[in-house]
């Protein structure tokens, strides 16, 4: 059984709902500025029943938290060994499209995969000759994590961000002069950022975090889909660099394993099996779902989801 009932998950989204009102539209990707700021919507699933609340028939780009996917695949890809000796594991103080922490490390690698600097380069090390190889591959992936075919990159979205890309460009030619970042600069953007770009719902959302909460494998026939050293690889991201420079308090006032986007998007995955996928377009000032965070710190602290408590299922 699902840890939550239906209408419990519909309360809690109408209470947590006027939250958003304290936040503010990512404005420099402009096509995110188009998005409705009262969508508010969650789906939880645990591979055999699934409820839903609020706005849940909306699309959105999945932005940073698409990161962890990458990574994944990457991963799956290239091997820990060659992409731990590109980028770090050690979480950051600094927001997400830091330049800053870039120079303090040496030899410049980033932080961590889930700053855009560490993303840049995991993207860039995806199989695949071209851009347009790399991307297709990452969605076949997702495809099969959320078993939805349809999923498509924003192509509107992609081209608005491709606009306002200058400090994630310049992050890949700091990275490049370093020998960080190889192959060409603009190629790499472009598939970053179409990465970014792709469309989901809270549905597929809770779907991806339903496999990850389950090491990896497809609930129905348990076919791995992310090996399970790989899953736990993410996860760990996913606590301690998933939410920025927020990943901190967090961990503490939910405990739930979340990577968020700017778009609004959170991606969680329970150690149980149980994905959630929360939408709400709004952010705090470290780039976050102002309402989706408080929803997830009152969820896990109503029914005790935090990984770190040892009360759990006992
Ligand atoms: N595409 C966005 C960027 O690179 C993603 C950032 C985010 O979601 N934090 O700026």
């Amino acid at each position: 059984d699902l840890f939550i009932k239906q209408e419990e998950l519909t309360k809690l989204v109408n209470k947590i709902r006027p939250a958003a009102k304290k936040g503010r539209m990512a404005s420099y990707i402009p096509a995110l500025k188009e998005s409705n700021p009262n969508d508010f919507g969650c789906v939880i699933y645990n591979g055999t029943e699934i409820i839903e609340a609020g706005d849940t028939d909306v699309l959105f780009t999945m932005q940073s938290s698409s990161k962890i996917l990458s990574l994944a695949l990457a991963l799956m890809d290239q091997g820990e060994d060659t992409i731990f000796s590109k980028v770090g594991m050690e979480p950051t103080g600094n927001p997400f499209n830091t330049v800053q922490a870039l120079e303090e490390e040496n030899p410049s690698k980033p932080l961590n995969p889930m700053i855009n600097a560490g993303a840049l380069v995991v993207t860039s090390l995806l199989a695949g000759d071209t851009g347009e190889e790399k991307i297709s591959r990452l969605l076949g992936f997702i495809r099969e994590l959320t078993g939805n075919k349809t999923i498509q990159v924003c192509e509107k979205t992609a081209a608005s961000e491709k606009k306002n890309a200058n400090l994630n460009r310049s992050l890949c030619y700091f990275m490049k002069s370093h020998g960080i970042l190889t192959g060409d600069v603009e190629t790499i953007l472009d598939a970053y950022i179409r990465q970014c770009s792709i469309l989901v719902s809270c549905e597929d959302l809770a779907r991806i975090g339903s496999i990850i909460g389950n090491n990896g494998k497809n609930h129905k026939n348990q076919k791995s889909i992310i090996p399970a050293h790989i899953t736990k690889i993410i996860t760990t991201f996913m606590i301690t660099c998933g939410m920025y420079n927020a990943s901190g308090s967090f961990a503490m006032k939910a405990g739930i394993p979340t990577k968020s986007g700017v778009s609004g998007a959170l991606l969680s995955g329970l150690k149980d099996g149980t994905g959630i996928g929360v939408y709400s377009p709004p952010l705090d000032s470290k780039g976050n779902s102002a309402a989706g965070v408080p929803f997830l710190e009152k969820i896990s602290d109503d029914y005790n989801l935090s990984i770190f408590s040892t009360y759990r299922n006992s």
